[in-house]
């Protein structure tokens, strides 16, 4: 875990033995899973530390002061494997998780992980978010949302921006050039109760592949007709 500490470090964080450990666990049940699950196409175990841990940890710039060292919620929309919300949730323990996931394949792998890494305070849900956002649980409930490697702008905007509280943050992680998505999701984000407040460069070691962090605001509540019925927000972006 050389890299990754060495990545932290950089960032301002430290790993303790346990933290150290999880990491250790999490990349080998990743990899044995690998077998009979498309989790990831990353297999080499130093280029997992870069592009799974330490990219899903930049969220931490984007994220108000605080907030993740203090007991927040979040929720991970489409999480895979895990990624970025189990690298949060094993740095800051603190944090109440939600991690969503439309295939239940990965989320019984998520149900593993969660008990062998020993995290409390960390849900797992199999549903899709068109679904789960209209659940008054989840509802504009979360003070953090993300989703990485899920879809465009506009219709990621459709499916995380309804379950973030006013005041809130989507920190979306994005990489190559995305100013046109980015400007065709300008209409989704306002109608959707947002604005674009920020776009964050990540510079992470031997990445040149131009990772950046889109961050919305949630400065309005999200009108009741959104999300629409799933697959919607994809067949027909909000313009
Ligand atoms: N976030 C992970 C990562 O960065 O490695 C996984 C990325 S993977 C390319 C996209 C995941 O999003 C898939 O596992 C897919 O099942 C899930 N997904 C796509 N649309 C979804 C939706 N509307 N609701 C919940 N999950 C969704």
């Amino acid at each position: 875990m050389d890299i990754l500490e060495h990545g932290l470090q950089k960032m301002g964080y430290t790993l303790g033995d346990r933290q150290r450990e999880q990491f250790e666990v999490y990349s080998r049940e990743i990899l044995d899973w690998n077998r009979k699950l498309n989790l990831t196409t990353i297999t080499d175990y130093e280029k997992m530390q870069v592009v799974h841990f330490l990219d899903s940890l930049t969220l931490a710039q984007a994220a108000k002061p605080g907030t993740l060292e203090n007991g927040c919620r979040l929720i991970d929309v489409g999480t895979g494997a895990g990624l970025p919300g189990i690298p949060l949730k094993i740095v800051f323990p603190s944090l109440k998780v939600t991690l969503l996931e439309a295939t239940a394949k990965k989320t019984e792998f998520l149900k593993y992980l969660v008990s062998v890494l020993k995290l409390d305070e960390i849900e797992v849900v199999t549903a899709r978010a068109e679904d789960q956002a209209r659940l008054g649980k989840y509802r504009e409930a979360f003070d953090i949302v993300t989703a990485r490697a899920v879809t465009q702008l506009a219709a990621l905007a459709e499916l995380t921006l309804p379950f973030c509280i006013i005041g809130g943050r989507c920190i979306l992680p994005k990489k190559g050039d995305t100013a046109r998505e980015i400007e065709e999701a300008g209409k989704a984000v306002e109608t959707l109760g947002g604005t674009i407040a920020a776009i964050q460069n990540i510079d992470l070691e031997g990445l040149d592949d131009n990772r950046h962090l889109v961050v919305l605001e949630k400065t309005a509540p999200t009108p009741d007709k959104y999300p629409r019925r799933s697959g919607m927000p994809e067949k027909r972006p909000i313009k």
